[in-house]
């Protein structure tokens, strides 16, 4: 009874993508979800319960290198980090699939060209509904066909940014949001609010929950199980095949089988799970003979600046603008430097903890009436001592020493000498304010790498098709397999690997 043609593990980005791929081959599959549906409740777009209580974060700690504890921003429930993401769905620029110079070293070249996930890359825009403007960005790969939808509006001051940036020269873009909704088809208008960090219970974000698995739920061929933490993975007597997936419910453990077994969970989480499930065949962990699995950890360098101006800011939703002029660098700086866009609308809760050290003499509210928010990413580089292990309880320890630092540190300065060019030195930053925050280790939204893809089995876990060199059904579908990291939000790669990898087990294994 709990044998399925295909188990998937995890409804996030990689698996509720790839759970959407595979249920139209009808042949049955599972889905396990270790968390439960985030409730539709008024609290989803309460900052406090949401930013400052962790509502909806995952109840466990990890430890860093030091055995220090940390709470890590990580959410267990059907759709995944997606659930709370900001849907800037982005693809990864031609360049970064090929071996790069950073300022800091090398960022790999993966085992892919952008051509192969070219059209799996439109595929995720149309199922995850991204509204963009296709030329707009200068460093986007070509692409012919238009977006499903076109670009969200900015609202008047971001607009005014908009302009101010063309006039310095730049080339601001219209950043594509995954939305459910076209506004031209709408009777009452929408207003985005809480969006970039929150649940929307309006369903209005295009999440993995929303655009995937709720699409597939019904189907006779398809079951999920909420509330299923798979524990670990068992083999065969050769070792070659997974032969039983270990789910734990309270006291009680369930098996499953299945003839693919596309592990799903996150890149630490999958990274955890293969380690957990070492056996006689597999004594380091599943499919880690090379010792590779858990290394090279990557989650991008972060941070968030504010920048605070005597003129208010009165948007709702600030996300709809991006730059990229600074990708890979300029005529100053040759190497790549990254990303800028927008934040969703900072309030006054959320700059509580930080508040008192940076901003004297300003109130919250002021911060948040006056505050323009933007996102810089920048890429680090694989580095095999950052690592997902397991302690002697099982917990998960995280090693990461940061990176490439010196590209993400000219990309603030950037921003900043933007910030005081852009028309915005008379009537929109005087006596500006700028707070600059360096995301933390908890900061995992990012996570990539940790089981990465190749050719060869002895630098890499999984082949180009996110199938594991040495166990047959395994599959590795999620952020796990980036080889690097690129400067842009991964969600997007991830959903177009998992619809690539889904019609090649629909064409070639469930058949
Ligand atoms: C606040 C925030 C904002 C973000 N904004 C953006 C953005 O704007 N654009 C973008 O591209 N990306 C964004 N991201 C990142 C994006 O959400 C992730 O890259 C993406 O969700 C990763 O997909 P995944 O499939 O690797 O893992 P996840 O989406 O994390 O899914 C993993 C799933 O596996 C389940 N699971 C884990 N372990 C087990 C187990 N042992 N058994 C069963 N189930 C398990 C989890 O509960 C989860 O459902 C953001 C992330 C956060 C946190």
């Amino acid at each position: 009874m709990n044998q399925y043609d295909a188990i998937i593990i995890g409804t996030g980005a990689g698996g509720g993508t790839l759970a959407y791929k595979l249920a139209q081959s009808g042949k049955s599959i599972l889905i396990l979800e270790r968390g439960d549906y985030i409730p539709r409740e008024k609290e989803n777009w309460d900052t406090e319960e949401v930013f400052i209580k962790g509502r909806y974060k995952a109840k466990e700690n990890w430890t860093d290198k030091k055995g220090k504890v940390f709470h890590p921003g990580i959410h267990y429930c059907v759709g995944g980090n997606t659930k709370v993401y900001g849907a800037a769905l982005l693809r990864m620029r031609e360049a970064d699939f090929k071996e790069l110079k950073h300022a800091g070293g090398v960022s790999p070249a993966w085992p892919i060209e952008y051509n192969d996930l070219a059209k799996y890359y439109l595929e995720a825009e149309q199922l995850y509904a991204v509204h963009g403007e296709r030329g707009s960005d200068p460093s986007e790969p070509k692409e012919q066909a238009p977006y499903p939808y076109s670009p969200l509006p900015h609202e008047d001051r971001i607009q005014k940014l908009n302009e101010d940036l063309i006039e310095l020269g730049l080339k601001p873009f219209a950043l594509p949001i995954g939305l459910n909704q076209d506004q031209k088809n709408t009777e009452a208008p929408y207003v985005l609010d809480r969006f970039d960090g929150f649940p929307d219970p309006t369903e209005l974000k295009a999440d993995a929950h929303v655009n995937a698995i709720k699409k597939i739920i019904d189907l006779p061929n398809v079951t999920l199980v909420t509330n299923a933490l798979v524990e670990r993975l068992e083999t065969d007597s050769t070792g070659g095949r997974i032969s039983k997936v270990i789910v734990k419910n309270g006291d009680q453990e369930v098996t499953y089988q299945g003839d693919v077994v596309a592990v799903c969970c996150g890149a630490i989480n999958s990274a955890a799970l293969l380690l957990r499930s070492k056996n006689e065949h597999h004594p380091n962990g599943l499919a880690n003979s090379t010792d590779l699995v858990g290394r090279n950890y990557m989650a991008h360098n972060n941070s968030a600046m504010l920048a605070i101006s005597n003129n208010p800011n009165p948007s709702k939703f600030g996300k709809t603008l991006g730059l990229n002029d600074f990708y890979f660098g300029d005529e100053k700086f040759e190497f790549p430097m990254g990303h800028i866009q927008m934040l969703g609308k900072s309030d006054a809760v959320m700059y509580k903890e930080d508040a008192p050290s940076f901003a004297p003499g300003l109130t919250l509210e002021y911060l948040a009436k006056h505050s323009l928010d933007f996102w810089m990413t920048s890429e680090d580089l694989p580095d095999p001592d950052n690592r997902v292990t397991l302690d002697d309880s099982g917990n998960i320890q995280l090693h990461y020493t940061e990176n490439n630092l010196e590209g993400h540190k000219q990309l603030k300065k950037k921003l900043k000498w933007i910030l005081e060019h852009v028309g915005c030195k008379t009537h929109l930053l005087p006596n500006n304010l700028y707070l600059g925050k360096k995301i933390p280790i908890a900061g995992t939204a990012h996570q990539c790498g940790t089981i990465r893809f190749g050719y060869d089995p002895h630098t890499s876990v999984l082949n180009p098709m996110c199938q594991a060199h040495e166990v047959e059904n395994l599959y590795v579908v999620d952020g796990s397999f980036f080889p690097s990291s690129s400067a842009v939000n991964p969600g997007l790669t991830i959903m177009a690997m998992a619809c690539r990898v889904g019609e090649y087990l629909n064409n070639n294994i469930l058949v």
